[in-house]
């Protein structure tokens, strides 16, 4: 009920609100690192909330990393411990996804990294596609012509550094053939990876718009802000929403899954959002634009730590 009020989370509110959540769910680029750097503080921060007892999952719509490489890199940046089962990385969700949806023995046509064949080949689902696209032919009428593997039931769309029109071609003859009996699935819809100086480069989501203009259907989307990575954390741990804070610095993804899923949602300021931005949706009276306004900011979780105490 009510417009949606964001506040900055200082010392004493912090200490309620950490003091009333059980688990915090971070996401991972813009709120805990920014490429290969950690954000100053941020895994002091949370090195005192896991000796507070809390517990810590991790929630990224990056489709190019293993859950394990992501334990790995939080052990790098010098985060505490995680195990595989804390990270829900959106092609550990895409696996999960097909795993449940396909018939045993279906394959996967896809359009990914390495990491989300490894995570596809860990939940057992046999798959063709990463790496670039052998050319079949000189023409791209040819290329209707090359071999189709009667096995594949899905067409799966993620961060592709080797996506082709090839690959294009062969992802809508598989969803042709098919028809509504292959599935499509897509890890995310973000429209750009910013970088440092203002720059960026294209996110998959322009990837997963590529094929469904093709294909002229919709895909399903296991990552933020769909409700579905949520729910693969609530299989995976007791989760209460009301005692559940989810962290991040993206509106459109994270803190819409967070206020969709009923969490306590808390903005970082160290990714690719202003309070400008978030201004602008407040005063609005757009049950749309409502709905990406967090609960609360920090300029960084670094700003955390004096609620943490020592
Ligand atoms: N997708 C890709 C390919 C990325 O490299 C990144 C960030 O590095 C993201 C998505 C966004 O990740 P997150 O949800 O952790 O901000
Ligand atoms: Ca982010």
């Amino acid at each position: 009920g009510g417009p949606r009020q964001c506040r900055r989370l200082e010392a004493e509110a912090a200490r309620a609100v950490l003091g009333a959540a059980d688990t915090l769910l971070f996401d991972c680029d813009g709120v805990l690192w920014r490429g290969e750097a950690a954000v100053g503080g941020a895994a002091a921060t949370l090195g005192r909330l896991a000796a507070a007892g809390k517990r810590l999952c991790y929630v990224t719509n990056n489709s190019s990393r293993t859950r394990v490489a992501y334990t790995e890199k939080l052990r790098r940046l010098g985060f505490p411990p995680a195990e595989p089962r804390h990270i829900f990385g959106s092609a550990f969700c895409a696996a999960r996804y097909l795993r449940q949806a396909l018939p045993p023995g279906a394959a996967a046509y896809v359009l990914g990294s390495p990491a989300l064949a490894a995570e596809l080949e860990a939940v057992g689902i046999p798959h063709l596609g990463p790496g670039p696209a052998a050319l079949p032919g000189p023409a791209p009428a040819d290329w209707a012509q090359a071999p189709l593997d009667p096995a594949v039931r899905a067409v799966l769309v993620g961060f592709d550094e080797h996506f082709s029109y090839a690959k294009l071609c062969q992802a809508l003859r598989y969803l042709l053939r098919g028809g509504s009996d292959c599935l499509l699935v897509g890890t995310n819809r973000d429209h750009r990876l910013p970088l440092e100086g203002g720059t960026g480069i294209p996110g998959t989501g322009c990837l997963v718009k590529a094929v469904e203009t093709a294909a002229q259907r919709e895909a399903f989307i296991v990552g933020k802000p769909n409700r579905y990575m949520f729910d693969c954390v609530v299989s995976e741990f007791n989760i209460d929403p009301a005692r559940t804070i989810m962290v991040g610095d993206r509106l459109d993804t994270d803190i819409l899954m967070g206020n969709s899923c009923g969490l306590t949602t808390l903005l970082t300021l160290t990714g690719v959002t202003t309070l400008d931005e978030v201004k602008g949706h407040q005063e609005s009276d757009c049950p749309a634009r409502q709905s990406l306004v967090p609960d609360y900011y920090v300029d960084s979780i670094a700003d955390l730590l004096p609620a943490l105490g020592d």
